[in-house]
């Protein structure tokens, strides 16, 4: 395993945060799979990781009670609905090799739920996630998961058209006021309380933006 994964993971579990290491993206269903019983109430955030490593393919298979936003007409009341879930599946947008969970919402359903609610926070992560502390988090956030998420949902904020932040050297752009601003909320996950409430899949193979 390579040493940054390894620190990754020693670090997490420091901070109360079970961790599972898969040796490559075609692993994490199984292991999600042994995560959840037959019959729970689960939920999801927005994300391309879930998509590309079978786990949505898991979610619609019939064998849970999936709260999917595409499939209701009433979307506010299925995001109060997640937070008495029995588990909510999610990826981060960057996680530290001292062990934090870094994750920006706009309008927070999903950072609300890793935050506190759901039974158990199950993250998918690749690789490509990892990042050294909080400042390079944000500078991920910045330059990779926002623009890139902005472009997919025909957002029309600076990023989408820029490929990165307006605020790139430091704070958290509050020039940036449109109504379709993805980075509303910020929530680092410094420490459990809840001991193995939250756990992240970790893999080498790369996975999401
Ligand atoms: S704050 Fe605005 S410009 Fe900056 S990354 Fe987020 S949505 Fe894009």
């Amino acid at each position: 395993m390579h040493e940054k994964i390894k620190n990754t993971i020693s670090a997490l579990k420091a901070n109360n945060i079970e961790v599972f290491y898969a040796e490559n993206k075609q692993q994490i269903p199984e292991i999600v799979k042994g995560l959840l019983n037959q019959g729970d109430t689960i939920s999801c955030g927005g994300s391309v990781t879930l998509a590309e490593c079978g786990v949505s393919e898991l979610m619609n298979c019939g064998d849970y009670n999936f709260l999917n936003r595409a499939e209701v007409e009433d979307v506010a009341k299925l995001y109060r609905d997640c937070f008495s879930a029995d588990a909510y599946l999610t990826s981060a947008n960057a996680v530290t090799e001292g062990g934090a969970l870094i994750n920006v919402d706009g309008n927070a359903n999903r950072v609300g739920c890793i935050a506190f609610g759901p039974k158990k926070v199950i993250f998918i992560v690749g690789a490509n996630k990892i990042v050294k502390d909080v400042n390079e988090a944000f500078l991920r956030v910045k330059t990779i998961a926002a623009p890139k998420n902005a472009v997919r949902l025909g957002l029309n904020t600076p990023c989408s058209k820029l490929g990165h932040c307006i605020a790139l050297e430091g704070g958290i752009a509050e020039g940036c006021n449109t109504s379709n601003r993805i980075c509303s909320q910020y929530l680092i996950t410094a420490f459990q309380r809840d001991k193995n409430r939250i756990k992240v899949i970790i893999t080498p193979d790369s996975l999401g933006y």
